[in-house]
């Protein structure tokens, strides 16, 4: 691999994408880039793009994909995003072909593709005990992987929240919602033969030790 790296994460809600591509991002010295965050960034800051996402999200449901690649083609051929760890687009074969095409435009190619691989009961404990910090969307979990202090992010200190699409009966649609497109969204990275499969299960550094295996095994 030459040059900065550039990594994308695939896998279901609460694989540990975000957990993994924060601490891999700061090792490699590229931004993280998470659609998630920034939809819902947006939704914070009220802007335009907040307001057409909100209902959707709040529903657990996929924003259209025409909206997540106009913003992700903005983000990713950023002079700042030559090297990026992504996560959480693209969710969609469509969406994975939107991403090699602005790519490419942009001379940017992706390096490797981790899928994070979780069984569903993980998933589910993974998810409903999560919290993430408002201001810069670090993802802890009350048990296990609380932040230094009971209530509040490490990184500043805002007091953690629940996402209010972290309940089970939003989880279980979200879920759905990905065992819907897996199959078409992994088959089309196998098919160009670089999807790495990771075990996602085991502690935070395991997983991360895995993820940067398949990374060198892949330059
Ligand atoms: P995703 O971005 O894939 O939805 P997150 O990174 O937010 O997932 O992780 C989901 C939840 O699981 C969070 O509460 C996080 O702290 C926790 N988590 C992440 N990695 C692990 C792990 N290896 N073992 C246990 N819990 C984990
Ligand atoms: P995440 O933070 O990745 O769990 O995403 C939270 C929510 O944001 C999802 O449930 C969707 O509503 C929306 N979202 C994030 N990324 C995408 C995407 N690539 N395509 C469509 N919707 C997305």
């Amino acid at each position: 691999m030459s040059g900065p790296a550039r990594v994308l994460l695939v896998g279901p809600p609460g694989a540990g994408k975000g957990t993994q591509a924060f601490q891999l991002a700061e090792r490699l010295g590229v931004p993280h880039v998470a659609s998630g965050n920034l939809l819902r960034e947006a939704m914070e800051r009220g802007t335009p793009l907040g307001a057409e996402v909100r209902s959707y999200m709040e529903r657990g449901d996929l924003v259209p994909d025409e909206v997540v690649v106009a913003l992700m083609a903005d983000t990713l051929t950023a002079p700042d995003c030559v090297g990026f760890v992504l996560d959480g687009f693209p969710r969609t074969a469509a969406q994975a072909a939107a991403l090699d095409e602005m790519l490419a435009a942009a001379g940017r190619p992706l390096d490797v593709v981790v899928l994070m691989e979780v069984e569903e009961d993980e998933l589910i404990r993974r998810i409903t005990g999560r919290r993430i910090c408002p201001e810069c969307q670090r993802s802890y979990h009350m048990t296990y992987n609380p932040p230094a202090d009971d209530e509040s992010c490490d990184e500043d200190g805002v007091h953690l929240v629940t996402r209010p699409d972290d309940t089970l009966d939003k989880l279980r649609h979200r879920l759905d919602i990905y065992n819907r497109e897996a199959a078409e969204l992994s088959g089309y990275y196998e098919q160009r033969g670089f999807l790495a499969h990771v075990d996602g299960l085991g502690s935070v550094e395991d997983v991360a030790e895995r993820i940067g295996k398949a990374i060198e095994a892949a330059a």
